[in-house]
C-alpha cells in the first residue's frame, strides 16, 4: 500500500498523542504516589526491566528474582491504573476525532452549493482521513492496549508464582506423580482414544468450508508450490505424530493476518501472516500442533452444537470488521474483507464461542506432546508466543492474542508439560526446508503487496486521496512508549 505522507492530518496526530501525554502527567501524581509510597524506585525499575524479559527468560530467572508478595501487588496496581489511564487517553483522542470529523462534515453540507471539485475532493480526503484516524485511536484504546497489559500482568504472575510451582512439578517428577495426569500417557499418543467418534465431524468441517467460500470469508490459497508443499507435510508429520484419526487436509492462506485454525474434521487452515511471522520451524510447529490439538480434542464439535456454521460466520465477519475499524459505523465487513483481514482467525474466538479455558489449556498441553513426538523443540511454541507478546509489538499481534490470550496459566501448562515429558536427543529447531520456505515466501509477500495497491480497501476507499495516516509502530516498541506510566519520562513520546 502506498504511504503519501499527509502533513496536517500528520500533525495533528502528533499534537493528539503530546495532548495524550501531557493529559498522562497531569494525572499522574496521584496515581504515582500510590505506587511509589509502597515502591522504592530501584524495586520499581528492576520489577520494569523484569516484565520486559521473554516468558522463556522468566521460566529460567523467576527463581532467583526476589520480590515480595506486597512489591509485586504495588506493581499490579501501577500496572492497572496505567493500563486504565492509557486506554483513556486514546478513548478520549478517539472522541475528539469524532467531533473534528462531525465538524467536518457539517461544513461540508453547509458549503455543499458553493465549492468547486477542487475544494470538494479535499473535504472528503479530509473527511477519510479523519475517519481512519478514529477508529484507529480506538482499536488501540479498546484492543491493542489491553492486550499489552495482559501480556505485562501475565509476566508479574509469573514471577511471583513460577518459583513455587516449579518446586511443585520437580517433587511430581521425582514421585513419579506426573505420569498420572490427565494425557500424561505420551508414550502411547495415536494409540489411546483421546474422544470417541473423530471422524463424524468431517461432514461438519466440510460444511463449514463450503459455507465460508460462499459467504467469501474464505481468503484465496497461496499460489506457490515450494511454501504449500512445505507447510502440508510439516503439518502431515505432525499429523502422524498425533492422535488424530481424520486425515489432515493442508490449505495455506494467502492472508496477512497472523493466525491458524481448525475445522472439524481436520480441516486445518494456516495463513501466510503467521508463516511470516514464524522465525523457526520448532515455533510453526507448535502453532500447527496447537491446531491440531483443538480437532483431536474434537473441540469445535463441541462448539458447533452451540451455534450453527453461518452463525459462527456472521459473527466472525462482524467482529473483524468491528476489530479492523473500531466500530466505525460507516466502514464496514466489505472494507474489513478487503484489507485483508478475513475474520477467520477469530471464528474460535473466545468471547465469540465461548471457547472455554480448558479447551484452550487442552490444546496448549496436547499440542506440547504433538510438537515433541514428532520431533520438534516443543519450547517452540511459548517462543512464538513470546515473539507475538515483545518483539512484534501489540498491534500486529491483534489477531494471534485474539484467539490466544495470554493467560498465566496457559504459558504455565505449556512450559509444565514440557517439562514432564520424558527427556528426548535432537529435537529439530529449524531445517533447510524452513528457509528454503522462508526465501519463497518473500515472493509470495511481494506479489500480495503489489495485488492489493489496485484494491479499494479500508485504508483507502476513496480514490485520488493521499492514503490516510496510519499509526506507525516500531517492532518491539514497549507499549510504555505510547502511554509513559505515570511519574515516567515522556521523552520516548513522538
Ligand atoms: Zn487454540
Amino acid at each position: 500500500m502506498s504511504q503519501t505522507p499527509f502533513p496536517a492530518a500528520s500533525r495533528g496526530w502528533r499534537r493528539a498523542v503530546s495532548l495524550a501525554t501531557s493529559l498522562a502527567l497531569m494525572v499522574s501524581p496521584a496515581a504515582a504516589q500510590s505506587g511509589r509510597a509502597q515502591l522504592a524506585p530501584e524495586v520499581r525499575q528492576a520489577l520494569r526491566q523484569a516484565l520486559l524479559k521473554s516468558y522463556a527468560e522468566l521460566f529460567e530467572e523467576a527463581p532467583r528474582l526476589e520480590f515480595s508478595a506486597s512489591q509485586i501487588a504495588a506493581m499490579r496496581k501501577i500496572l492497572e491504573d496505567a493500563q486504565k489511564n492509557c486506554s483513556a487517553n486514546f478513548r478520549r483522542r478517539a472522541d475528539d476525532l469524532g467531533r473534528q470529523l462531525r465538524d467536518e462534515q457539517n461544513r461540508l453540507r453547509a458549503d455543499t452549493a458553493r465549492i468547486d471539485d477542487a475544494e470538494r475532493k479535499k473535504r472528503h480526503c479530509s473527511i477519510q482521513n479523519l475517519r481512519a484516524l478514529e477508529s484507529q485511536a480506538r482499536v488501540l484504546a479498546e484492543h491493542a492496549i489491553p492486550v499489552a497489559y495482559e501480556n505485562r500482568k501475565a509476566k508479574l504472575e509469573l514471577i511471583e508464582k513460577w518459583p513455587a510451582e516449579l518446586k511443585q512439578i520437580q517433587a511430581d517428577i521425582a514421585s513419579g506423580a506426573h505420569l498420572k495426569r490427565k494425557w500424561g500417557d505420551v508414550k502411547d499418543i495415536g494409540f489411546r482414544e483421546l474422544v470417541p467418534d473423530q471422524e463424524k465431524d468431517i461432514k461438519t468441517g466440510q460444511d463449514a468450508v463450503r459455507e465460508m467460500k460462499m459467504a467469501g470469508l474464505m481468503p484465496p490459497e497461496v499460489d506457490n508450490p515450494v511454501v504449500k508443499k512445505y507447510v502440508t507435510s510439516l503439518a502431515q508429520r505432525i499429523g502422524r505424530h498425533s492422535d488424530l484419526r481424520v486425515p489432515l487436509n493442508v490449505s495455506v492462506l494467502n492472508s496477512k493476518e497472523v493466525n491458524a485454525f481448525a475445522l472439524p474434521g481436520g480441516f486445518l487452515f494456516i495463513q501466510r501472516g503467521l508463516l511470516e511471522a514464524a522465525e523457526n520451524e520448532a515455533q510453526l510447529a507448535g502453532v500447527i500442533a496447537h491446531e491440531i490439538a483443538h480437532v483431536t480434542g474434537r473441540h469445535g464439535h463441541r462448539l458447533m452444537k452451540r451455534a450453527t456454521i453461518s452463525s459462527i460466520i456472521y459473527q466472525a465477519a462482524q467482529v473483524a470488521a468491528l476489530i479492523l475499524t473500531g466500530g466505525a459505523a460507516t466502514i464496514g465487513t466489505y472494507y474489513a474483507l478487503q484489507y485483508g483481514f478475513y475474520g477467520l482467525g477469530l471464528v474460535l474466538s473466545l468471547d465469540l464461542l465461548g471457547v472455554s479455558r480448558e479447551m484452550e489449556l487442552e490444546a496448549d498441553q496436547l499440542g506440547v506432546q504433538y510438537a515433541w513426538n514428532a520431533g520438534f523443540d516443543p519450547n517452540g511454541f511459548i517462543h512464538f508466543f513470546d515473539k507475538m507478546a515483545t518483539r512484534e509489538g501489540y498491534v500486529n499481534g491483534l489477531s494471534w492474542f485474539r484467539t490466544h490470550p495470554p493467560f498465566y496459566e496457559r504459558m504455565v501448562q505449556c512450559r509444565k508439560e514440557i517439562l514432564f515429558l520424558p527427556p528426548k536427543e535432537g529435537l529439530a529447531v529449524n531445517s533447510a526446508e524452513f528457509e528454503q520456505m522462508k526465501a519463497e515466501l518473500k515472493k509470495v509477500t511481494a506479489q500480495a503487496a503489489e495485488e492489493e495497491k489496485d484494491r479499494p480497501s479500508l485504508l483507502a476507499p476513496v480514490q485520488g486521496c493521499p492514503a490516510p495516516e496510519k499509526i506507525e509502530y516500531k517492532p518491539g516498541e514497549p507499549i510504555e512508549k505510547l502511554c509513559p506510566e505515570p511519574g515516567e519520562s515522556s521523552s520516548g513520546a513522538r
